[in-house]
This record gives structure tokens, C-alpha cells and sequence, in this order.
């Protein structure tokens, strides 16, 4: 079932009659009407175009989950997001601090079986998919071995986010490692873009690791940052690509961090990103049904008389903070229970000292029990992440 995509806010909210909530005071949520739920996910949910961010209604009641792992809000925690190394390869304008830091990467702080005794732990828990993701993951040589310790405890689902300069060597092995799919993060669909962007000329190097992916039978989807002014240009001509060859583009809003020149002025929304691909393919985009967050946050749309779909990232237009079900574990094994959240909690250290499995759980879920209800950012608070994408794994 598709529906048309329209610009322009779709207040639910005023469909039904109701105040728009403050969907972070929770005072609010307990007077939210029971009888009369809102389904916040699918067609017509809003995709704002203006910023700083509209609020949303919250409906935790329907995130509640019988079994696993639950934050303090009751919402299912089920997805883990593993940064294997700060290291990278490329030098992406819009990651990287331009600063002193720019060049000083650390190595990786957790052994192979580090992350996967840290893994077993969550997934005992109730964690069912895992992404390794960075800095770069193939930047580590024992990449492989780690998805093969990792991918029994979640039947299978490891998942992979890399900038694909190493991928065509090492699709085939990461694949029989028991990898199943990998975002591959492209900006540009010309050179001098690339370029510019990341600081390398790899291209053509990114575009034969999507192609080896598909080959050998990864699930394999494209990761596209947008910043108006640096690769909105790019927003078309990429997802023609997606068009043609048949596959998967996601255009991410540009997040604020750390340094690394996010402003307003950069910003794109995810409706306008929209409106870009349907004036510039000439088409009428027809949005897909919404799938669970364990897919990705991505709202997709399908692109008339082509496999290929386009999809859009609204972290700040159009946040998915009521529905999050994910958790990161960074290089230096510290758990992160919010992207924006300022406070980690050390898991390598009580591991290395002979934590008990266990005693690394109630780690685990007592971190969880004070997991943000909502980035800051939407109760319109300055936009601020302390550790670039690199270090937490984006
Ligand atoms: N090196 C790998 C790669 O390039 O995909 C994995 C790490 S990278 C930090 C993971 C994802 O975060 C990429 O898709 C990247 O584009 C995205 N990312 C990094 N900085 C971002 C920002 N400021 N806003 C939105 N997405 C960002």
C-alpha cells in the first residue's frame, strides 16, 4: 500500500482536534486519551520543513514491550550500534573536527573478543541486530573475525557501515564471516565532489565495493549526508543512480557535533530533499509502508517503475526519539544509551577487571533506566554532540 508524498507538514495532531503535546514532559504524555491512539510511523506522518524542530506526540503506551530489553520509558531496546575503531581513511569535512584533531585517530581500544564478549552480553539481553560501524571498520584487519564471534548470538544479523574504499576485496569474506548487509556511505556522484568532500579521490574505489556487495549477495544500501551548499547538487544525480542500478539511497540530515561546522545554513530538511528528487526525476514519489526502527530509522519511497527507493533520515526535522530502540557501543567499549546524551558508561574497564556477566548486565540496564526520553535539540535546545560520529559510531 503506497500513498503520494506532498510537502508540507501533515499535523496529525490537529486532524484529531488535539493541543500539540510537549513530547518531552511526560506530565503530558500521562493525559494523552488511551481510547484514541495516534500512529505516529507510515504514510502521512509529518516530515516538518522548517527548523528548529516541531514537536511530535509521544505514544510510549504502544512501544511497550512484553520480553527483552526495555529502557526506562518502557520502549523495546533491540538494535546495538558497535564503533570496532576511531581510525579512518577518509577525511569527510562534515565528520571530522576541523581542528588540531584532525588528523589524530586512536587506535582501536577493544580486542576481537572484547566486542564480542560485550556483544554476547547484550545479546543475552534481548538485542537482536548489531551494525559494526566507526571510524571505519575495514579499517581493522580482524574485522572478519569479529562478525563470525558475533553473528550466532543475533542468527545472523550483523550489519555493516563503512565508506566502501576497502569493500571490494573483502565483500566475499565478510560475507562467509556471516555478515548479512552494509550501508555504503556515498555524498557525491562525481568525482570533484567526492573530493572535496572527503578530502581523497576514492570514487570509483566505493562505487566497484557497492557493486562487489551486491555480487556476492550483501543486502546493500546507500548512505547519503546532505549539507545545502556542499552536495545538494548531488541529491538528484544520486538518486537517478538508485533509479538506474536499482537500489536503495537514504539522504541524512546533516548533524550538529563537536566542531564540525554544522549550522543552520547547512542544514537541508528531509521534505525539501524530497521535493529535490520528485521535481528533478519528474516523478511522483509514492511512500512505503512504515517498517519497524530495526530496519532503520529511514522513511522510504519507492521510485514508479524502478526497484530503486529513495528514503529520508529526519534526525532533527522529524525526530524517531519516541520509538528508539537502539543503543551504541563505542571504540573504547563505553556505552551510549542517546547519540546526543553526554554521559557513557565504561563496560571495558569492569570487563578487563573480571566482571561477572551479569554484573556487566545490570550495567548495562541500569544505564538504560536513565536512556533520554528525546535528543535535547527538540525542545530547542543548541544542537551539541561532545564526541564527533568518528569516536561513538555513527
Ligand atoms: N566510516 C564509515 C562510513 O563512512 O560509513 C562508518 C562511520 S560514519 C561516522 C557512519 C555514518 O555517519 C556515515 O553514513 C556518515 O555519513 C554519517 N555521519 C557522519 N557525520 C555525520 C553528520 N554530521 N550528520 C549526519 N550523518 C553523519
Amino acid at each position: 500500500m503506497f500513498s503520494r508524498w506532498t510537502a508540507g507538514p501533515s499535523d496529525l495532531t490537529h486532524r484529531k482536534g488535539l493541543p500539540a503535546p510537549n513530547p518531552c514532559d511526560l506530565g503530558h504524555e500521562l493525559r494523552w486519551p488511551i481510547a484514541d491512539p495516534i500512529i505516529l510511523e507510515g504514510p502521512g506522518a509529518p516530515v516538518y520543513s522548517f527548523f528548529p524542530i516541531a514537536p511530535q506526540p509521544q505514544m510510549p503506551r504502544m512501544l511497550r514491550v512484553r520480553d527483552g530489553l526495555q529502557d526506562g520509558l518502557g520502549r523495546g531496546i533491540t538494535y546495538l550500534r558497535v564503533s570496532v575503531t576511531e581510525q579512518c581513511n577518509l577525511a569527510c569535512v562534515y565528520c571530522k573536527p576541523r581542528t588540531g584533531v584532525l588528523q589524530r585517530t586512536e587506535a582501536p581500544a577493544m580486542s576481537r573478543n572484547e566486542v564480542v564478549q560485550l556483544v554476547k552480553v547484550f545479546a543475552s539481553l534481548g538485542i537482536r541486530k548489531v551494525r559494526l560501524t566507526g571510524g571505519e571498520p575495514l579499517m581493522r584487519r580482524d574485522l572478519e573475525t569479529i562478525i563470525a564471534g558475533i553473528s550466532p548470538e543475533v542468527e545472523g544479523r550483523v550489519h555493516l557501515t563503512t565508506n566502501g574504499i576497502h569493500l571490494a576485496r573483502r565483500a566475499r569474506a565478510l560475507r562467509d564471516a556471516g555478515l548479512s548487509g552494509v550501508n555504503v556511505s556515498l555524498d557525491a556522484a562525481d568525482r570533484g565532489t567526492f573530493e572535496r568532500l572527503t578530502l581523497k579521490n576514492g570514487l570509483d574505489k566505493v562505487l566497484a565495493g557497492l557493486e562487489a556487495a551486491r555480487a556476492v549477495g550483501l543486502k546493500a544500501k546507500l548512505n547519503t549526508v546532505v549539507l545545502r551548499g556542499w552536495n545538494d547538487d548531488q541529491i538528484v544525480p544520486l538518486a537517478r543512480l538508485a533509479q538506474r542500478e536499482g537500489f536503495q539511497v537514504r539522504f541524512i540530515e546533516f548533524m550538529p557535533y563537536l566542531g564540525n561546522g554544522w549550522d543552520s545554513a547547512r542544514f537541508m530538511p528531509a521534505s525539501e530533499i524530497l521535493q529535490m528528487v520528485q521535481e528533478g526525476l519528474g516523478i511522483d514519489l509514492e511512500e512505503e509502508p512504515a517498517v519497524g526502527l530495526e530496519e532503520g530509522p529511514a522513511r522510504l519511497f519507492r521510485i514508479p517503475r524502478s526497484s530503486g527507493k529513495v528514503g529520508v533520515i529526519s534526525t532533527l526535522s522529524a525526530d524517531f526519539c519516541d520509538r528508539c530502540n537502539r543503543v551504541r557501543l563505542t571504540s573504547r567499549g563505553e556505552l551510549k544509551t542517546c547519540l546526543f546524551g553526554h554521559q557513557p558508561i565504561d563496560l571495558l574497564e569492569p570487563l578487563r577487571n573480571h566482571a561477572s556477566h551479569e554484573d556487566v548486565a545490570q550495567l548495562i540496564r541500569q544505564a538504560l533506566s536513565e536512556k533520554l526520553d528525546c535528543h535535547p535539540m527538540r525542545q530547542g535546545d543548541t544542537p551539541n554532540l561532545a564526541q564527533g560520529m568518528w569516536q561513538v559510531g555513527g
